[in-house]
């Protein structure tokens, strides 16, 4: 492919489509938004069709396709895009299942097209900052405490309480993007997962990992966390306490901040996709889905008071 700019398609018009791909498209000469697929959501100023497959038909000349709507649907649309050889670019988490998305990558390589699994966090400023001092130093413990309120960040979003939507692990996905990026290679040995009564998803959770070398790793995650949200990754080293905050944006040791940046995480996710895309190739990494899925699988399931928004 060229260096001139890929013709992109947007399907699943919502929150994170108007926060965040709209304005990291615009800025970003790698590429020409085309045209975008929602069932009732409109970008202005291009074509928009009600479905995948129309956007397909009507727009021959499209390249690439963003897949932003929930995980539980996003299969279908990415088999349909892949087939008719579009790059494909996946809004994390990149699917509902491992197999799935394992399932989209072999058939990105049979169409000779580029697959993006997107991590946002993982592009939060301080991370490779602490991904650096992680590998220069001796670490002895982890923990990841992911604390925020459902009812702020995720408002009336019924898909995320459903099978497939992952409940607090969708937050928590987030962190194990970041600590699969930093920390040394870990497994899930227990896990208690707090499901609502009346809802499908967790929304709490408490997970033990340990590294493969033994050490150990927790992870907490709450989704009825009010007042200042918590999104930390914090690791006991040789060479002093490191605490990772803000969802990746600042680094600090024994107390020192080393690190904070704006941030600019869906910039780079899309110069990262116009990278794969000129280069011909895929960036896949499941690790952070195959934490979820252990965590379900392995997880014990405790019945927690119910949940209303
Ligand atoms: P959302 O606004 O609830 O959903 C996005 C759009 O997907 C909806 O507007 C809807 O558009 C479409 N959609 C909903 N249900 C669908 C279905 N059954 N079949 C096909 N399309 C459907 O969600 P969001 O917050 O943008 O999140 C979407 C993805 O981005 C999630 O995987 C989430 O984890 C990720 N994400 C979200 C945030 C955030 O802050 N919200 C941050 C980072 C990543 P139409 O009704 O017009 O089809």
């Amino acid at each position: 492919m060229t260096s001139s700019p890929i013709k992109l398609g947007i399907v699943g018009v919502g929150k994170i489509v108007r926060d965040q791909h709209l304005p990291a498209v615009a800025k970003d000469g790698n590429y020409q938004l085309t045209a975008a697929a929602s069932r009732h959501g409109k970008v202005d100023g291009i074509a928009n069709y009600p479905s995948i497959e129309a956007i397909l038909a009507a727009e021959p000349s499209l390249e690439a396709a963003s897949l932003c709507m929930p995980p539980q649907f996003r299969y279908d649309a990415a088999r349909t895009a892949l087939e008719a050889r579009k790059h494909v670019f996946l809004e994390k988490p990149p699917g509902a299942t491992v197999s799935e998305v394992e399932h989209l990558k072999t058939l990105a390589e049979k169409n000779g097209v580029s697959l993006f699994a997107s991590w946002h966090s993982r592009y939060a400023p301080a991370v490779e900052a602490a991904r650096a001092f992680l590998a220069s130093a001796r670490l002895t413990s982890a923990a990841i405490n992911w604390k925020e309120d459902v009812r702020r960040w995720h408002p009336n979003q019924e898909w995320i309480w459903e099978p497939g939507g992952f409940g607090v692990f969708d937050p928590g996905i987030n962190a194990l993007s970041i600590a699969t990026h930093i920390l040394p290679a870990m497994f899930i040995t227990s896990a208690v997962l707090d499901f609502p009564e009346n809802r499908a998803a967790p929304v709490a959770a408490h997970v033990a990992f340990r590294t493969s070398t033994g050490l150990p790793v927790t992870m907490e995650l709450d989704w009825l966390q009010t007042g200042p949200q918590i999104w930390d990754i914090v690791a006991e080293t040789d060479k002093g306490r490191m605490v990772l905050s803000g969802g990746g944006a600042m680094l600090a040791v024994d107390g020192k901040t080393i690190h904070d940046e704006p941030e600019a995480e869906y910039p780079m996710l899309y110069k990262r996709f116009a990278e794969i895309v000129r280069a011909g190739t895929s960036d896949v990494d499941l690790a952070p889905l195959q934490h979820v899925a252990d965590a379900f699988m392995l997880g014990k399931r405790n019945v927690v008071e119910a949940f209303f928004d």
